[in-house]
């Protein structure tokens, strides 16, 4: 079969004779074969291109012992010609992402030596995996000559070596494989045997920004976005910035300063806020009926920090022999609870709890925890009992 996206890579619309068409085992698709394709299948972690064959959604495209097989809903007649179109921009898209890749990987090979052990290509992410770490500061270094290599708009290069040529030639993914090895050449940057679709000259990659670097098998891997994709992303990350300058009302190069600027405040903020629930609990531990006076010491309260309520618990533990407890929230939206007793066992409270006002609590018997929808009336019942 002729692969025609070897013969002319911007050939997007073609026409070709189905030879054969088999329906798939779960019925649902059919696997069909052309006498010549304009479709690149998925191969090297790259996603299959997108289509048409005779107007028909192409589902999928496969390569087998060297044939292109195109997956369909419905089945196409061996013999008859069909029309079939690539998805131009999808193509291209690729292309910018692919050929980009080999620049980033020729320049990390030739700076650092280390090889690109992984690639996926899909719709949604580029990533490069590398046997070996990168800095912050050599990914930018590396980052840097990429986008001076498109801008140099240097040509890439196929060729088709023959065995004498290939021994002597070095290149990457230089792997012992049947038939004719189809090498791309960027000069001076890059070699590497590849069967993908390119760009003929790096210009058209556009930019080349790497988004994420983490550590992975003991190397890194990288992702990186090639082209309009990285324009797509550069416009998500403006519209970011520019929400969050006007929200804090600072100039955009200086958000991170006023974000972290904010946080600062919250926690000083917090920090007076737990000051003042202390203050506020110890208060509300004054007004309570003395020890001498009653075995059991509950306080209802406002919302607060589980800290502040544990420890006001321990508080009282120490100074009545019953149980210790602190609700903290409103009848409306329930409250959150601690209770803890020296003397008594928290589990059977727990149990009453949750047998007579539906409390979900759980715990051991000096301490529970828990929350319940009641009213205060209800809950004070269950301690006078
Ligand atoms: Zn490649």
């Amino acid at each position: 079969m002729r692969k025609l996206f070897y013969e002319n890579i911007n050939l997007t619309d073609f026409t070709a004779t189905v030879v054969s068409c088999e329906a798939m085992e779960d019925g649902k698709q059919y696997r069909i074969l052309l006498d010549a394709t304009a479709f690149f299948p998925e191969e090297g972690g790259q996603s299959a291109d997108k289509g048409t064959l005779n107007e028909l959604p192409v589902l999928d495209v496969q390569i087998k012992d060297d044939l292109i097989y195109h997956y369909l809903e419905q089945p196409l007649e061996p013999g008859t010609t069909v029309t079939g179109h690539v998805d131009g921009e999808q193509r291209f898209d690729f292309m910018q992402q692919h050929s980009g890749e080999h620049i980033v990987s020729g320049l990390v090979h030739n700076r650092f030596g280390y090889n690109n052990v992984g690639f996926h290509l899909s719709n949604n992410e580029v990533t490069l995996d590398f046997n070996g770490e990168l800095t912050p500061e050599q990914l930018k270094e590396i980052e840097l000559k990429a986008n001076e290599i498109i801008y140099q708009n240097l040509p890439v290069e196929i060729s088709y070596p023959s065995k004498e040529e290939l021994a002597a030639l070095s290149y990457r993914s230089k792997i012992e494989i049947e038939g004719q090895v189809r090498i791309v050449t960027i000069p001076g940057v890059d070699v590497c045997a590849c069967c993908a679709p390119h760009v003929a000259h790096t210009g058209e990659i556009g930019m080349i920004k790497i988004t994420n670097c983490q550590s992975h098998r003991g190397g890194v891997r990288l992702n990186i976005l090639c082209g309009a994709r990285a324009l797509a992303d550069y416009n998500k990350k403006q519209d970011s910035v520019t929400a969050i300058s006007v929200a804090l009302s600072a100039k955009q190069d200086l958000i991170a300063d006023a974000v972290l600027k904010l946080k600062e405040d919250m926690l000083r903020q917090q920090e007076r806020i737990n000051t003042l629930q202390a203050q506020l609990l110890n208060f509300r531990v004054s007004t309570l009926p003395a020890p001498s006076e009653c075995e059991n010491a509950i306080l209802f309260v406002d919302k607060m920090d589980t800290i502040a309520i544990r420890n006001t618990v321990n508080q009282l533990a120490e100074n009545y022999t019953g149980y210790c407890g602190v609700f903290s929230g409103d009848e409306e939206t329930g409250y959150s609870f601690i209770v803890g007793s020296k003397s008594k066992d928290c589990k059977e409270l727990a149990q009453i709890l949750r047998t007579e006002l539906g409390a979900k609590c759980g715990g051991n018997t000096p301490m529970i925890q828990g929350s319940v929808n009641a009213t205060q009336n209800k809950i004070q019942t269950i301690f006078s009992l």
